[in-house]
């Protein structure tokens, strides 16, 4: 079970380090990619500025055309002159581009001060889009500014440049992160080997204690069973009493050393289980009748509702010691003259057993808790009934052994519902 669970926390760990490693090579490539995007656009616009100066000085000089006719055929570069006044239009080298009339018509987005760039990026009626770099500065003659020119550099090259830049960086991104996953699985297998090895520890620790605990523990119970059935010594009662609870305290020492050895054997995925095809009708009328005697002391009723025929295929002792942990639960937190139904059922490939009771319940919040290792309820009355708080994570571990899943509900109107769901 544990190998199990730490195998997950290490496929956890794995993917966590992956998302991460992930993230940063993705925020890495997508800071270079806007670095780089917001570089290449800065030049561009100072070069289109400087481009507008010079191209103005020699039209003043020589008047000619700030754009080739090449350049407005293929869109690649367009111009436009107006008089100081914006109104009067000097030159117009938007005429005959494919973008003329859509650049015209989104006149309201030029950059409007002077020896300033702005991107445009506009769409025709029938949904073209056009992305240019449009910037404006002064035309002078001498000192006397005579007009004012805009000129619209095609962008689309520098789009396209960008998208198979990024597509490139997305590539190594993805190449990057095959590794980043291996190192991921590395780290994490790092990480968790000191808890590993600190729970192997821990868990022979148990297993060690207890077992040595075992034999001074069978001695104990011995000799005061010996003290307390000899005739000829003479007790006060006092001295009788305390007798009598030194055996009850060293028979719940043994009780508490035996099922954890039986826990930490378990917690190990090499305990040898002797899996085989086990009758459950016959098994719980078997745990049945031996509970019968307790619980008549309580004037409790166990019923029994199981089908014909039901067979499992799993370890017959653990079956048995699970059965006997849920009724046993069930006896000790019922009250008197109340009934407990003890059921099984097939469901499609799945054996469900439920242990129902009339007694005190579990509330929401322990529902989870009442799995953990000596978590009780109400550590009082659990002790009086004889409880250890180790019932359920034993019954626990016997189900996860089985591939299967234990569950506690409500029973109506008061009382609990065991339920255990075991593939077959
Ligand atoms: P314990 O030996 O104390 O019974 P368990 O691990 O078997 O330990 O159960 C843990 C706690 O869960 C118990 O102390 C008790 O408070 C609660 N519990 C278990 N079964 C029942 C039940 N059928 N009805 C009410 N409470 C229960």
């Amino acid at each position: 079970m544990w190998n199990n669970i730490f195998e997950k926390l290490r496929k956890r760990m794995t993917l966590m380090y992956a998302f991460i490693f992930g993230m940063l090579i993705l925020l890495v490539v997508g800071v270079t990619y806007c670095l780089v995007w917001y570089a290449v656009l800065m030049h561009e616009k100072e070069g289109l500025v400087a481009q507008i100066y010079h191209e103005a000085e020699e039209y003043v000089a020589t008047e000619e055309a700030p754009v080739s006719d090449v350049a407005i055929k293929n869109g690649s570069m367009l111009a436009f002159l107006v008089k100081p006044d914006n109104k009067t239009v000097l030159l117009d080298q938007l005429q005959g581009a494919d973008a003329g009339d859509t650049l015209k018509d989104h006149r309201e987005d030029w950059p409007e001060a002077d020896n300033t760039a702005q991107m445009l990026r506009v769409r025709d009626d029938v949904g073209e889009r056009y992305r240019y770099l449009a910037a404006v500065a002064p035309v002078k003659d001498g000192d006397k500014v005579i007009g004012r020119l805009y000129m619209f550099k095609n962008m689309e090259f520098y789009y396209d440049a960008a998208r198979e830049t990024l597509l490139m960086l997305l590539c190594i991104a993805l190449l990057l992160f095959i590794p980043a996953c291996l190192l991921g699985y590395w780290l994490s297998k790092r990480s968790i080997r000191p808890i590993g090895l600190m729970y192997e520890k821990q868990k022979q620790f148990t297993a060690d204690a207890s077992h040595e605990m075992r034999t001074p523990l069978a001695v104990l119970n011995l000799a005061v069973q010996g003290l307390l059935e000899d005739s000829e010594s003479k007790y006060s009662p006092f001295a009788a009493e305390t007798l009598q609870m030194v055996k009850t305290e060293v028979g719940r020492l043994r009780n508490l050393t035996d099922t954890l050895m039986e826990l930490a054997r378990r917690d190990d995925l090499g305990l040898p289980v002797k899996k085989c095809e086990v009758d459950l009708v016959a098994l719980i009328s078997r745990v049945t009748a031996q509970f019968s005697l307790v619980a008549e002391r309580k004037q409790q009723r166990i019923i029994n509702d199981v089908p014909e025929r039901l067979l499992l295929h799993g370890d017959a002792d653990s079956l048995n010691m699970l059965l006997i942990i849920l009724l046993d639960n069930a006896v000790k937190y019922s009250p008197a003259a109340s009934e407990i139904i003890l059921s099984a059922e097939m469901k499609k490939d799945t054996v469900i057993l439920k242990v129902a009771d009339q007694g005190i319940g579990i509330s929401d919040a322990d529902k989870e808790k009442v799995f953990d290792r000596f978590y009780r309820v109400d550590k009082v009355r659990s002790r009086e009934q004889g409880g250890l708080g180790l019932g359920l994570a034993l019954a626990q571990s016997i189900v996860r052994l089985h591939r299967g899943k234990i569950a506690v509900s409500d029973n109506k109107p008061c009382g609990t519902i065991m339920q255990v769901t075991l593939p077959k």
